[in-house]
């Protein structure tokens, strides 16, 4: 059983002045695996006065000195990537190449802000001005259970680039990779105050510092209900936000794609991290004329895809992350059938041989209109729709009915007419024929997916303040 009760602020690991204790379960196994002493909104208090008067020195900095903080930090993480792969594993049940991933990018992210800081111009001569751009102030930075080690490092990184201080409050689902993380960054040596991590939960520290004068932005990664909350609650203190935030991302196969190919991906784009992922393809759009031999491969595709213990390599989805997850996720699997659709692959319940765990079976609906909930809601499990089209247009148009626009897909044999397709789908990025991912170009939402961009050149404009000198 793990005991967690230390809380990070000030460069020092403490004990925090809240008391309530929160379980941290195995999903594969439904077992109670350790509790965590959960900060309050005193301990934000604290946390943020630590940042604020860290910034004053910190804002000063140079960015060869940034650079050598983040390089410290990316080796620091990335000597625990055993560690905290073992934690993403046993707390959140990612399978063994998803945990991977995970655990790698949690160090990566370090070194793309590194490359990104190195190109960035932070004075340019605009007209007659001398157009600088200034750290915004103190970040509060909050994250999900899906990814949370990457989330944190992630947002850390970018704000360090920028030359600000931050305040983290993970999602107190995932205490074991966060202390983990934690414990790599204090070996890194960062000046006292400049990161501080207070793991409570969102309605009491996340609250405490959306409504801080003293926090300057705040970078969200979550659910739409709550990003909406926060631009609430953030605009008396006109509160600068980043939100990445929900998806119903199309997956587009045109009628000239290699089935063979775009099959495999566009199952694989709607599964990734056991379905719990904000980018999954989860909306499948399939001509109608050929629906039929899609249809085939697609079934045969799930039916092959193993739900089960993520500690067996042959596993690619594992279970839900919680129980609470686990029941909405079967909740949406009879509203499917209910509302009409029919099950391809998959269906209620857990997968064969297993009687614990929240496992999911992997699920296909077909005779999907996208005005049924599952077309139109975001289900965050391993819950794929096929819906027919007639023609290019009606793909288009399909592919944009939804409140969100985080991700697309595009399965094209012709790079030409894919490229037509893409520029008229309002996503943040659309991926043609690939699941690749690229830490250079933003990442982030149209629509009710969110506000602003993460990585790359955008994602550190985000931290920073332009400020026009005239007369200089
Ligand atoms: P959530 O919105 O419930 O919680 C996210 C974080 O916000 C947690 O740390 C939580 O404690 C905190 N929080 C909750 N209430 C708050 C409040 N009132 N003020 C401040 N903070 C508060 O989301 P979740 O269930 O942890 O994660 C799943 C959601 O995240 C999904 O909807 C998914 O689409 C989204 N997500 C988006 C992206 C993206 O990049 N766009 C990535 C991963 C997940």
């Amino acid at each position: 059983m793990y005991t967690i009760d230390h809380i990070y602020i000030d460069g020092a690991f403490v004990t925090p002045h809240g008391t309530e204790r929160f379980e941290l379960f195995n999903p594969a196994t439904e077992a109670v695996i350790g509790t965590v002493r959960l900060a309050d909104a005193e301990d934000a208090r604290h946390a943020i006065a630590a940042a604020k008067r860290a910034f004053d020195a910190f804002r000063h900095t140079t960015v060869e000195e940034r650079i050598a903080l983040l390089r410290r930090m990316h080796e620091a993480v990335l000597a625990r990537e055993d560690d905290l792969f073992a934690a993403i594993r046993e707390e959140y049940g990612a399978p063994v190449s998803r945990g991977r991933w995970m655990a790698k990018h949690a160090s990566s992210v370090f070194t793309d802000a590194i490359d990104t800081l190195r190109d960035f111009a932070f004075e340019r001569r605009m007209g007659t001005a001398t157009v600088v751009m200034q750290p915004a102030g103190v970040a509060g930075l909050i994250t999900p259970w899906n990814s949370n080690a990457g989330f944190i490092c992630g947002k850390l990184a970018a704000a360090i680039a920028a030359g600000c201080t931050a305040v983290i409050k993970p999602s107190e689902m995932s205490a074991l990779q966060t202390k983990i993380v934690t414990e790599a960054l204090h070996e890194a040596g960062a000046p006292t105050g400049v990161f501080n991590i207070v793991t409570g939960r969102g309605d009491v520290v996340g609250a405490e510092m959306v409504a801080s004068p003293d926090i300057a932005k705040i970078s969200f990664t979550g659910s739409t209900a709550v990003g909406k909350g926060i631009v609430r609650a953030g605009a008396d203190s006109l509160k600068r936000v980043t939100l990445e935030l929900g998806g119903k991302s199309p997956s587009i196969v045109l009628d000239d794609a290699d089935f063979a190919h775009a099959v495999p991906l566009a199952i694989a784009a709607g599964f990734m991290n056991s379905g719990q992922a904000c980018i999954a393809g989860t909306r499948i759009l399939v001509p109608r004329s050929r629906k039929a031999e899609f249809e085939a491969m697609a079934k045969a595709a799930v039916e092959a895809v193993v739900s089960g213990d993520p500690g067996d390599p042959a596993t690619e989805v594992g279970p839900m992350v919680s129980e609470k997850q686990w029941s909405r996720v079967q909740g949406y699997i009879r509203k499917g059938i209910d509302e009409g659709a029919r099950v391809l692959a998959g269906g209620e319940g857990r997968p064969d041989g297993y009687a614990r765990g929240w496992l999911v079976r992997p699920t296909l609906f077909t005779d999907v209109r996208n005005d049924m909930t599952i077309a139109r809601e975001e289900i965050f499990g391993p819950v794929l729709s096929i819906i027919a089209y007639d023609n290019e247009e009606e793909a288009i148009a399909i592919a944009n009915d939804t409140s969100y626009g985080l991700q697309a897909y595009v399965h094209s044999a012709d790079p030409a007419r894919a490229r037509r397709v893409a520029a008229r789908i309002d996503a943040g990025r659309v991926l043609v024929n690939t699941l690749a991912h690229e830490p250079k170009a933003p990442f982030g939402g149209f629509k009710q997916s969110g506000l602003g961009r993460e990585y790359g050149q955008f994602g550190l404009e985000a931290y920073l303040e332009p400020k026009a000198y005239l007369g200089l």
